[in-house]
């Protein structure tokens, strides 16, 4: 049997590797916390359940068009509006199963060798895993040389050259929690007019999850950018519906064709019933959110405090998301070491930084999308376990 060279090239998500040692230990008894996961720790609103199940006792049961219903796309196009004043045709939006094959299509249309693409890093592992596979050089954005790990426009401009293709942000950041504010992105869009060739693949699916006051700066407040924007959003995180498993993406008109024949050549389409319930998600109100945002305000600050408070970790307060990346060089281990410890010694998982990238040796992420007890469970644990050693 001789299998494929591109798959030698094809990474993962190394998160899904903590959770199995975490649950491997838990079946031997060991209770663990778990700080690792990317996921809202909320039910799916209830008028999502009640829209599913309506649609499905109502027979939708077959196929429905590779992009989307398009009342769902057309529910998309709406919200987008109502969010931020900008009108796409719902014949741009692609319904998808997740937000990631929103990246899996992208990184696919413009990688092949010779092609450069310029990646976060640290970032959502995928990105380098992608770009590996499709032949492409994956070119690292450094997002550990600001402080609040935003993007600086002017290097992003300047590791642009004849081969770049495609380029990939993630605003706000997984795993940093990093937040670029509009400024900065107003320079970067303006920067850009100058390569007219290279293509934007903004990942967007923590934008409904920002603290304070700020406005999501998205990358729909670029027209002139219309013809070689991507965007990937989706209800898992804003809705926490991680397990339904349906997104959307946003495509220049004229790669719509090729993203379609992507879904036929691979899902055919996403769940038909779903599709009604993603369209409840977007119609109703926001009182779920709302909460969840609430609760996550009340555990960033706990998890900030009670990560500074411990001595050699420094952790910036993150400005969207529910991760706290911080840098735990000052306890004299790297994140892989330390991020062992935590599970083996102290039963608190969470993901090393190298898992996002080479750059992050000395960071960790932490996720507090858990309930405020979890969180301080954990800190005590992790407090005890750096007294020990
Ligand atoms: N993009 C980023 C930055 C993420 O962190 C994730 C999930 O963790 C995704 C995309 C994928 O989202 P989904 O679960 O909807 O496929």
């Amino acid at each position: 049997m001789k299998i494929s060279k591109n798959i030698t090239r094809l990474g993962t998500e190394d998160a899904w590797r903590v959770l199995a040692e975490a649950n491997k230990l838990s079946r031997v008894g060991r209770k663990i916390i778990h700080l690792s996961l990317g996921q809202p720790d909320f039910e799916s609103p209830k008028r999502v359940v009640d829209a599913t199940i309506k649609a499905l006792k109502q027979g939708h049961h077959g196929y429905v068009l590779p992009n989307g219903i398009i009342e769902c796309r057309k529910a998309v196009s709406k919200k987008i509006k109502k969010l931020y004043s900008v009108e796409i045709d719902p014949e741009r939006i692609v319904i998808m199963p997740g937000g990631k094959p929103t990246m899996y299509y992208a990184i696919s249309l413009f990688g092949e060798p010779g092609a450069e693409i310029i990646y976060p890093d640290p970032g959502f592992p995928i990105y380098e895993s992608m770009i590996s596979y499709t032949g492409a050089k994956p070119v690292p954005l450094n997002l550990l040389k600001n402080k609040d790990f935003s993007f600086n426009p002017e290097e992003v401009l300047s590791l642009i050259n004849k081969n770049t293709r495609l380029i990939i942000f993630n605003n706000p950041h997984n795993p940093t929690g990093g937040f670029t504010e509009r400024k900065k992105i107003d320079r970067l869009a303006e920067g850009l007019k100058k390569f007219p060739n290279v293509a934007i693949l903004s990942d967007e699916i923590y934008g409904r999850l920002i603290f304070g006051k700020k406005k999501m700066p998205t990358f729909l407040n670029y027209p002139h950018l219309y013809d070689r924007l991507i965007i990937l959003d989706g209800w898992s995180k804003t809705y926490s519906m991680t397990g339904w498993r349906i997104g959307w993406g946003i495509w220049p008109e004229k790669l719509v064709k090729y993203v379609i024949k992507f879904c036929a050549n691979n899902h055919s389409c996403v769940n038909a019933a779903i599709q009604y319930g993603a369209i409840a998600a977007l119609e109703g109100p926001e009182k779920e959110l709302e909460v969840m945002m609430k609760n996550f305000t009340i555990r960033k600050n706990l998890i900030v405090n009670g990560l500074n408070s411990l001595n050699g970790i420094e952790c910036v307060e993150p400005g969207g998301g529910f991760y706290v990346f911080p840098n735990i060089k000052g306890t004299g281990m790297r994140g892989e070491e330390f991020a062992k410890k935590c599970l083996y010694n102290a039963g608190v998982a969470i993901v090393p930084g190298i898992a996002f990238g080479n750059l992050a040796k000395n960071y960790v992420r932490f996720s507090f999308a858990t309930s405020s007890d979890n969180i301080n469970k954990g800190l005590e644990k992790i407090s005890k376990m750096l007294r020990d050693i």
